[in-house]
C-alpha cells in the first residue's frame, strides 16, 4: 500500500498500478486480483494513516500508519479530483454507448471493448481489469460510431435490403409464434406435473426432476424470444430514411438494439503500423515548398484530417453483418 501511494503521488494512474500488481501476482487481502477501485478505496481509508473513523471523526487506531498524514491529504485530493482521467463516476466500465455492451470486440484478444472517458472524449478500450482483455486496443468513440452508422445506412439503402428484410421479418414472426406456443404448452405441462404430485400419482423426486427440465426449456425459449425481439426493431425500417429517423429519435437502448439487429460483432484492430496517429496543419510556406506541398487553410486541413480518420477506420474496423 505504501508503494501504491507513492506511485499515485508521482502521477501513475490507478489503472497502471493495479495492472502492475496483477502482473506481479500480488493479491488483495481477500485473495482476489486488483482493480483500480480496490486501490482507490484502500487509499481513501483512514486506516492507511493508522486511524479509524467513527461518526465522521478520526480516532487513533491500534496500528502503525503506512503513510504520513500530509501524503494522505494529497492522495485524497488527487483521488477525489473530478477532472481525473479514469474513475467510477464517469462510468468507465459501463456500456452506455450503442456500440459498447459487447457489440464491439478487440480483434487481438476477442474481449468486448468497454467505454471509458479520457479527458473529454469517450473511447472504447480493451480493458485488462474490467474484462481481462489484452489492453492493446483503443478507439475514439464518436468518430467510430458516426462512421459505422453511415455504413449501416448505406447497407439499408442497398437494393437488396427491402426484399430481404420483408422475407426475414416474416420468418421471424413465424418463429416467434411457434416459440410462444411451445412456451405455453410447457407451462401447462408444469402445472399438470405439480398437480399429479399433489394427488399422489407422482413421487416428489420425479416431480422435481421434470419441473427442473421444463424450467430449463422455458428459459431457453425466453432466450430465443429475446434474441428475436432484437430483430423486431427492424420492422419499422424499410428504407435508409426510416433508419435515419429511427436513429434520430431512439434512445441508447433502442439504438443499440438497432445496431445489434444489423450487426453480429465489430472487430477493432490496433492502430495500423506506420500510420501517423496525429496530423498537423501545413502552415509553413517554406516547409511546404520544400516538400512540394501547399499550405493549408483550416477547412482544407479539416478535410484531410477527416479523410485520414476514415482511412484508419477502414483499416481497423471489421464488421460481421447479421443482415
Ligand atoms: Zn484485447
Amino acid at each position: 500500500m505504501q508503494e501504491a501511494a507513492q506511485r499515485l503521488l508521482t502521477g501513475e494512474s490507478l489503472y497502471a498500478v493495479a495492472n502492475d500488481f496483477n502482473e506481479r501476482g500480488l493479491l488483495t487481502s481477500r485473495g482476489s486480483h486488483w482493480r483500480s477501485q480496490t486501490i482507490r478505496k484502500a487509499m481513501l481509508s483512514p486506516s492507511i494513516v493508522g486511524k479509524r473513523e467513527h461518526g465522521g471523526v478520526l480516532y487513533d487506531g491500534q496500528w502503525e500508519p503506512l503513510i504520513s498524514e500530509t501524503a494522505w491529504t494529497k492522495l485524497r485530493e488527487l483521488l477525489t479530483d473530478t477532472s481525473r482521467k479514469f474513475g467510477a463516476a464517469d462510468g468507465s466500465y459501463s456500456g452506455k454507448r450503442p456500440l459498447g455492451g459487447g457489440l464491439t470486440v478487440c480483434a487481438d484478444c476477442g474481449k468486448p471493448l468497454v467505454s471509458a472517458r479520457y479527458r473529454d472524449a469517450i473511447r472504447l478500450v480493451c480493458h485488462k481489469q474490467a474484462t481481462g482483455g489484452c489492453g492493446g486496443v483503443t478507439i475514439t468513440y464518436d468518430q467510430y460510431e458516426h462512421w459505422l452508422v453511415e455504413l449501416v445506412m448505406a447497407r439499408i439503402d442497398g437494393v437488396r435490403w427491402r426484399a430481404e428484410n420483408a422475407r426475414t421479418a416474416a420468418k421471424v414472426d413465424t418463429r416467434a409464434d411457434r416459440l410462444r406456443t411451445d412456451r405455453k404448452m410447457l407451462q401447462e405441462e408444469r402445472r399438470r406435473v405439480v398437480r399429479s404430485f399433489e394427488v399422489g400419482v407422482r413421487s416428489e423426486s420425479e416431480m422435481v426432476r421434470r419441473v427442473g427440465e421444463i424450467d430449463a426449456e422455458v428459459r431457453s425459449i425466453d432466450g430465443q424470444l429475446s434474441a428475436l425481439v432484437t430483430d423486431a426493431v427492424l420492422d419499422e425500417v424499410a428504407t435508409a430514411d426510416d433508419a435515419r429517423r429511427l436513429w434520430r429519435e431512439a434512445d441508447t437502448t433502442k439504438r443499440r438494439r438497432f445496431l445489434a439487429a444489423m450487426i453480429e460483432t465489430v472487430h477493432v484492430h490496433k492502430w495500423p503500423e506506420g500510420m501517423p496517429t496525429k496530423l498537423t496543419r501545413r502552415t509553413s510556406e517554406r516547409m511546404a515548398a520544400r516538400r512540394g506541398e501547399k499550405i493549408e487553410t483550416e477547412a482544407q486541413f479539416a478535410k484531410r484530417r477527416d479523410q485520414h480518420a476514415r482511412e484508419a477506420l477502414r483499416q481497423r474496423v471489421c464488421i460481421r453483418w447479421r443482415r
